[in-house]
């Protein structure tokens, strides 16, 4: 019988809002805290491809997205976004 190690503890994304991991799942693919995997993948840049599970790489991948997410923020809040609006 496998001993499955017990889920970690639920997070709110701080991206999307989405409170992950809202189930159960093989423990190297749990979200990193403090992003969810879909945030991750779509503010991440691609490093290792999309099936890597390497905890290092993705961990870096987090802090690209995050990375990321303020750099668009910053820039919205410094030229507004693509519509005009500030
Ligand atoms: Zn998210």
């Amino acid at each position: 019988m496998t001993i499955y190690p017990p889920r970690p503890p639920e997070f709110a994304c701080i991206l999307c809002g989405t409170t992950v991991p809202d189930r159960w799942e093989h423990a190297s693919r749990y979200p990193i805290p403090p992003v969810c995997n879909r945030c991750s993948f779509t503010w991440g840049k691609g490093i290792g491809g999309v099936g890597d599970l390497h905890r290092d790489r993705r961990i870096a991948r987090v802090i690209i997205a995050l990375a990321e997410a303020l750099s668009v923020e910053a820039y919205q809040q410094l030229r507004g976004d693509r519509y005009g609006r500030a």
